[in-house]
């Protein structure tokens, strides 16, 4: 395995080691506040911007705009030739005196939305994020619809609802019938709850009319982040049917600002569950795109749950598949997310309303308070990491939010 530069001083344990590379977008107060693609290394951020106008000139227009979106459009191989010589220049010595000036302490940056959210699906991709709801909404029923095991569920959400990590999210007002009454009423969302995902993040188009296969995965999504998709549940469950989620969900919607390439998981990547089913032709899959990667959510601090997204029933090349099964076309800055990862210990839930089982058993913190929904005030963070080369680990970097009280406006508007 290729080595940091030892002049950079990298602990070989930093999950922003050479084996991670991930991309985003910042701005700096040195650089006038203009945008920049940066790349985390340790707790240093690279400005590729400026690097690649020294070192890279012909691949220097995909960064100029400071954002990624030019550097998701290019596809795999643009996106093979940077990283290759991104890890050159941070191994080897003679790149020292290019590259020394143009990195920058994480600290002294303000991360940005890394690019431009095209469209948004939403999946639903674990077995025991599933099943969770169908025990606790349909209790005697099987707890799984139908059609689960035979095609990933989603649906498309609000893409311009995408904020980046950091951004405080206001409780939303919205309709809701209480339990036991017989009319809805509307105000604060009182069932605020957040889910912890794995956000795809989509590179190069496909046509209309084309259906992507599972193999071609790799040639059209760059890479992952994180995605929590707040959710007031008392607005998405009277809402829900027969349609699907609206206003429960498209209030906020936030994501890591790393954007994590698939090239860096090539040592997480595992058979899903899925691999042993009978499927349609178009879902069955033979490269292992499922992935190992371990997820942190802290409430206030505090860590409640350890989901593994290696339990996902569901690969993301499948997701993929189905997504354009009908011949709808995706384009760069595609966003579709994977659903709540839970795992089979309550532990490992992925929502609150799975760890207060819908509300019935209050989550115990160690400051002694207990929640069974969001509080104003509470700051969800959700993290991970996963396996890289030769028993390192890497990071996606954190997905965090604070929430904010209500402001209350009447449906007719404001008076
Ligand atoms: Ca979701």
């Amino acid at each position: 395995m290729v080595q940091a530069a030892r002049w950079l001083g990298l602990s070989p344990d930093h999950v922003f080691g050479l084996a991670a590379l991930p991309y985003g977008s910042y701005t700096a107060a040195h650089h006038a506040e203009e945008y920049r693609v940066g790349v985390a290394i340790g707790d240093r951020v690279l400005d590729l911007t400026s690097a690649t106008g020294r070192l890279m000139p012909a691949r220097a227009h995909l960064f100029a705009a400071g954002g990624l979106d030019d550097f998701l459009a290019a596809g795999d191989l643009a996106w093979a030739q940077v990283r290759e010589s991104l890890t050159a220049w941070l191994s080897e010595d003679q790149f020292r005196p290019a590259i020394e000036d143009l990195l920058v302490p994480a600290a002294a940056v303000s991360l940005r939305l890394p690019f431009a959210v095209a469209d948004y699906v939403d999946f639903y991709a674990s077995e025991n994020h599933a099943a969770n709801g169908g025990r606790m909404f349909r209790p005697g029923a099987e707890p799984l619809p139908p059609n689960w095991k035979h095609l990933p569920i989603g649906y498309h959400g609000r893409a311009g609802s995408v904020v980046v990590s950091g951004t405080p999210v206001r409780r939303p007002c919205g309709q809701s019938r209480p339990p036991g009454a017989d009319a809805p009423v509307f105000g604060p969302s009182t069932r605020l709850d957040f889910e912890a995902e794995l956000g795809f993040v989509v590179g190069a188009r496909s046509h209309r009319g084309e259906p992507v296969p599972v193999s071609r995965f790799p040639e059209h999504v760059f890479g992952v982040c994180l995605v929590n998709d707040w959710s007031a549940r008392d607005i998405q469950f009277w809402e829900t049917v027969p349609l699907g989620p609206f206003l429960g969900k498209s209030f906020a919607t936030t994501v890591s600002p790393w954007v994590l390439p698939l090239a860096a998981l090539q040592h997480a990547r595992i058979r899903p569950p899925s691999a042993a089913a009978s499927l349609l032709g178009y879902l069955t899959e033979t490269a292992a795109w499922g992935l190992d990667i371990d997820f942190e959510i802290r409430l206030n601090g505090a860590v409640i749950s350890r989901p593994p997204y290696a339990t996902m029933y569901w690969s993301p090349a499948q997701m993929l598949a189905h997504l354009t099964v009908n011949g709808a076309a995706v384009r760069p800055g595609d966003l579709y997310a994977s659903g709540t990862v839970s795992g089979p210990e309550p532990s490992q839930r992925g929502s609150l309303m799975e760890l207060s089982w819908n509300g019935t058993e209050p989550l115990g913190l160690p400051d002694g308070t207990s929640r069974t929904w969001l509080q104003d005030g509470d700051e969800v963070t959700i993290s991970a990491t996963a396996p890289g080369a030769d028993g390192v680990r890497i990071g996606l970097g954190s997905a965090t939010g604070v929430i904010l009280p209500a402001v209350m406006e009447s449906p007719a508007g404001r008076d």
